[in-house]
């Protein structure tokens, strides 16, 4: 599957190059030329990385970096700084950013930190999942709640996965049938599958403790998350 990067730079030089030079490699890149379009992009499309500079016109990168970190914790993001930016390097690396590059700087160097962020990012991918008291390990296929096993199907297992893997944001009924049913386009919609297995789920992680974790967004489908809705 192709590695999806999202570029968000507003200089076109500097935003033809990267993009052109990432896709050489073999990326799948998308580029937004202001903050408000890298932020809409990032709220509507799955990443694997962006790459952010953060002087934009309008919401500066500072403010998308810390939009992205407070719902998705794993997706790496490099940061681009002006060289004489020191604090703003420091700042977004305190706000979340995974690591960054000076303008101006060799199209190579940045190749390499892609890489490198990407492997950290695969290897933080295969361990746990977690939200509250609920825990996933994905290699051992063991969910846990409270420190309590929950015995699940192979089914409900990937669709509570799925639902971690993309906390913090709303997955629609259409997602879950591309991605964990793996049945897109089917003339008759999954939608009473996905349901009759999400109640049964919610049975199983939800119903013996206070704290619920799976929710309904009405008219859209599901969030996982701490709070109450
Ligand atoms: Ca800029």
């Amino acid at each position: 599957m192709a590695v999806h990067i999202l570029v968000v730079e507003d200089e076109t030089k500097v935003a033809r190059a990267l993009s052109e030079g990432l896709a050489r490699e073999g990326y799948e890149v998308t580029v937004a030329r202001t903050g408000e379009e890298g932020y809409y992009l990032l709220d509507a499309r799955s990443f694997d990385l962006v790459v952010l500079d953060l002087m934009l016109p309008g919401r500066d990168g500072l403010e998308i970096l810390a939009t992205l970190r407070s719902r998705d914790r794993g997706i790496p993001v490099l940061i681009l700084t002006a060289r004489d930016a020191v604090e703003d390097r420091v700042v977004g690396l305190d706000a979340g950013a995974d690591d960054y590059l000076v303008k101006p700087f060799a199209f190579p160097e940045l190749s390499a930190r892609i890489r490198a962020l990407l492997r950290r990012g695969r290897a933080e991918q295969s361990s746990r999942l977690q939200v509250a008291d609920l825990e996933v390990d994905v290699a051992a296929r063991r969910v846990t709640r409270g420190g309590r096993i929950l015995e699940l199907t192979a089914r409900e297992f990937e669709l509570l996965e799925y639902l971690l893997r993309n906390r913090g944001r709303v997955v629609s009924r259409e997602m879950l049938s591309r991605d964990v049913w793996k049945e897109a386009g089917r003339a008759t919609p999954l939608d009473n599958v996905i349901d009759v297995h999400i109640a049964r789920l919610r049975r199983k992680v939800d119903e013996a403790f206070d704290v619920k974790l799976i929710h309904t967004v009405r008219g859209v489908g599901f969030t996982v998350k701490e709070a109450a809705s």
